[in-house]
């Protein structure tokens, strides 16, 4: 197998305790890594202690950190919504019920402008240092068009999600129960052997804690992993709902009472918090050191969507969990990485140290704490997948 050496890299973030400084990120200074054909990282240290490898690339003093781990993202679908972003930042509040349009929108598109706009969005976020990314359907809301969605999201990532629990579409309106029928028979028939996870939307003016339960349970049974939308627009049960069914994470997170702190706390159901949200909605950002200090896993992602936040940066997300959410860089650059591969249940992204994927991005600035500190610019000049840079 053929070996490359990554070399002078100013700061190596491994997000190993057992390397570097012992810190959660596990950084070491003036590093060197080892990684081989297979794309797996195979040594990591300090530059001076560096094995020998067939070939060298030179970092120039840049930092190196794990690839993105961006896991929760809704990609398929066409059309955009500028306009009611517009008129929310008039005034306006958000509501559930958007997605409706989305949903027109995506019917009506052919396979090929939706692969197109998916293919697209990924490259957008490639560029921007994600490597693995969740990808969910919810915007057919049909039989064809959720497992269509499925099928075009499996062609650029494993991490699929079944989220024909988006919303409750139009001609199901008066009569909200047959769609959790059809969700969670013929649709979940159709899309469990696309799908690695089943979500929900477990909020008022979506499903209810009840159907919340019955979407779900009907997922795992078919051997799906569970995720869930919760306590985004308000309390609900939600994040408790997650937690019981030992679900992988419960997003958005922005209105916990102590029991459900509690509940993540003690489970190993990982709170994904998605502030682009809050920024794009102008709503209060969840309490994150809330979380933290009870111990919860907390893990960042975009929930890159064309109704409430179309930001595909995880940088981005970075700086404003820094800035709006009193994280440190520390703690936010891994939530982004280590805690987006908690989110998704993967031990084999998210870090750089030996056995995992290599999969990770150079920064244009000599520490990962510039991602906060100069907000807003491109510092991601490299990115390498599975052991090549793309
Ligand atoms: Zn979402």
């Amino acid at each position: 197998m053929v070996t490359t050496l990554l070399s002078a890299i100013g700061s190596l973030v491994t997000n190993d305790p057992a390397h570097g400084d012992g810190s959660r990120l596990g950084e070491i200074k003036n590093a060197a890594m080892v990684i081989d054909s297979g794309g797996r990282v195979v040594w990591v240290g300090e530059a001076t202690r560096a094995p020998a490898a067939d070939m060298f690339v030179d970092v120039g003093g840049r930092c190196v950190i794990p690839g993105f781990v961006d896991s929760h993202a809704h990609l398929v679908f066409a059309g955009e919504r500028s306009a009611e972003f517009a008129a929310r930042m008039s005034g306006e509040p958000y509501r559930a019920g958007g997605i409706r349009t989305t949903v027109q929108h995506t019917r009506a598109a052919t396979d090929e402008s939706l692969a197109l706009n998916l293919a697209s969005l990924i490259a957008e976020m490639h560029r921007q240092g994600t490597t693995t990314v969740e990808v969910k359907s919810g915007y057919g809301l049909t039989v064809r068009d959720e497992s269509r969605a499925l099928m075009l999201a499996g062609q650029h990532t494993d991490e699929t999600t079944f989220l024909g629990a988006h919303v409750v579409p139009s001609e199901f309106e008066q009569d909200p129960a047959a769609y959790v029928d059809l969700v969670t028979g013929p649709m979940l028939e159709a899309c469990a052997a696309h799908a690695r996870w089943i979500d929900v939307f477990c909020e008022s003016g979506a499903f209810d804690a009840d159907a919340s339960r019955a979407v779900l349970t009907a997922g795992i049974e078919q051997g799906l992993g569970a995720r869930v939308h919760a306590n985004q627009l308000g309390p609900g049960p939600g994040v408790q709902l997650a937690c019981e069914l030992g679900a992988a994470s419960a997003d958005h997170c922005t209105y916990l009472d102590d029991a459900d702190i509690a509940a993540l706390a003690s489970s190993d159901t990982v709170a994904t918090l998605l502030p682009g949200v809050e920024f794009s909605t102008r709503s209060p950002y969840p309490d994150a050191r809330r979380l933290l200090e009870a111990g919860a896993t907390v893990a960042l992602a975009t929930d890159c969507n064309p109704g409430s936040c179309f930001t595909s940066s995880m940088p981005f997300c970075i700086a404003l969990a820094v800035r709006e959410m009193a994280m440190t860089p520390a703690e936010a650059v891994w939530a982004a990485t280590a805690g987006g591969a908690a989110a998704l249940r993967r031990d084999d992204v998210g870090r750089l140290s030996p056995g995992a994927r290599a999969d990770l991005v150079v920064l244009d600035a000599p520490s990962y704490i510039h991602l906060a500190y100069r907000p807003g610019v491109p510092l991601v000049t490299d990115v390498w997948k599975d052991g090549r840079r793309a």
